[in-house]
């Protein structure tokens, strides 16, 4: 424990002489000692602490702002905060800062800008920022769910001296409503300086998610959107398509259909924003679009074939039950190529 203070402090000296001198009073002495190690530890951690913190200005402060912004704050981070719309008071109730202005947000000097508006409007946003207010070095972060667009977004608007790391936590306020362990935290650190500081800065700031217990993948920003086109967009499709449906919760639902409800809901509970700008900012969402609706005309091929089949068969053998069912199945399925390709066979 004394090794640990590197001056040891006048009043310090005087009570280890005293220690000397009255060695059959060790109670007394020990006490003493233990009040004054505490103490040095605490404000030694404390300062620990306070080095680690880092100022956070969140861009964007809407649904997912606040929403990251909550445990930011519970890991005690400053936080500062500026939007389109007025959120001071959900800034106030988790401690934020809220600035209308961001000329006056940029002259708190935050370590860290982090943007979290809609992918459509984060050009617009950025361009109103101004970044010459901020420290010569600050770290620009993203959480927009694409990630090539950001990346060369900031690359081009961002003076050279300015770190940039992109993320996309792949998860939001409905999915992770039960915490954050365990979910994927995708990063790509696209330019951090060299220099100590801005290494540590940048991983303190990864820290965050860390310690919430995400899966942290590092990965490029290319490699993001190929593999989330395929698994995020898909799924934000399915789930809207769903939606169109209007799909009722039954009381005698199935466990499948239980998860198709909740898809509708963990989809359509984001803004049409969010789903518009993974279509427009990924170039591999409209090969998806195809290859969806290729394999849906595929499927439906497969079973108005068969179909075909059994039909042709019976309009041989025999055509006036055949044609009632026609008329009965042409009722439930709209009209269908097949099913006159059938007639026209026979007639
Ligand atoms: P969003 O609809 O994508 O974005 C809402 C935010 O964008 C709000 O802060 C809003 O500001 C701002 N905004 C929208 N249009 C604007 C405009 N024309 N000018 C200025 N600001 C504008 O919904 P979100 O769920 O909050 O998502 C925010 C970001 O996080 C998005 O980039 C999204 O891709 C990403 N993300 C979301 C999730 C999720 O689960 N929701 C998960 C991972 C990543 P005001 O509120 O001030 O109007």
């Amino acid at each position: 424990m004394m090794s640990l203070c590197p001056n040891p402090n006048p009043s310090f000296l005087h009570l280890h002489h005293h220690r000397h001198r009255h060695r059959r009073r060790p109670f007394f002495v020990r006490s003493l000692d233990a009040a004054q190690s505490f103490d040095f530890e605490s404000r030694a951690v404390d300062r620990l602490n306070a080095k680690s913190k880092l100022k956070i200005a969140v861009v964007g402060f809407g649904n997912y702002g606040q929403f990251l912004a909550r445990t930011f704050a519970a890991q005690g981070h400053t936080l500062l905060a500026h939007s389109r719309s007025d959120h001071s008071a959900a800034a106030a109730a988790i401690g934020a800062s809220f600035f209308r202005d961001p000329h006056d947000l940029c002259e708190q000097h935050p370590d860290v800008v982090l943007l979290s508006t809609s992918i459509l409007s984060a050009a617009d946003v950025l361009n109103t920022l101004p970044l010459g207010r901020l420290r010569r070095s600050t770290l620009f972060a993203d959480v927009l769910s694409v990630k090539e667009f950001p990346r060369n977004l900031l690359l081009s608007a961002l003076p050279p001296d300015f770190d940039i790391l992109c993320t996309h936590p792949m998860f939001g306020p409905e999915s992770a409503r039960h915490g954050w362990a365990g979910l994927p935290f995708v990063f790509d650190k696209v330019r951090i300086g060299e220099s100590e500081e801005r290494i540590s800065r940048c991983n303190r700031f990864l820290e965050i998610f860390e310690k919430e217990g995400c899966r942290m993948v590092e990965m490029s920003c290319a490699e993001h959107d190929h593999k989330t086109a395929e698994s995020q967009f898909l799924t934000h499709t399915i789930g809207r398509i769903l939606a169109k449906l209007g799909p009722e919760d039954v009381d005698i639902g199935t466990k499948g259909y239980q998860t198709l409800l909740e898809l509708v809901q963990n989809t359509c509970n984001d803004s049409f924003d969010l789903y518009n700008g993974l279509f427009m900012y990924n170039k591999n969402a409209t090969e998806l679009l195809d290859r969806l609706d290729f394999a849906f005309t595929e499927l439906k091929k497969e079973l108005f074939g068969n179909l075909h089949d059994i039909l042709r068969k019976q309009l041989f053998e025999n055509p006036e039950e055949s044609n009632e069912y026609i008329a009965r199945h042409n009722l439930l399925v709209g009209k269908c190529d097949w099913v006159q390709a059938c007639q026209t066979e026979v007639t």
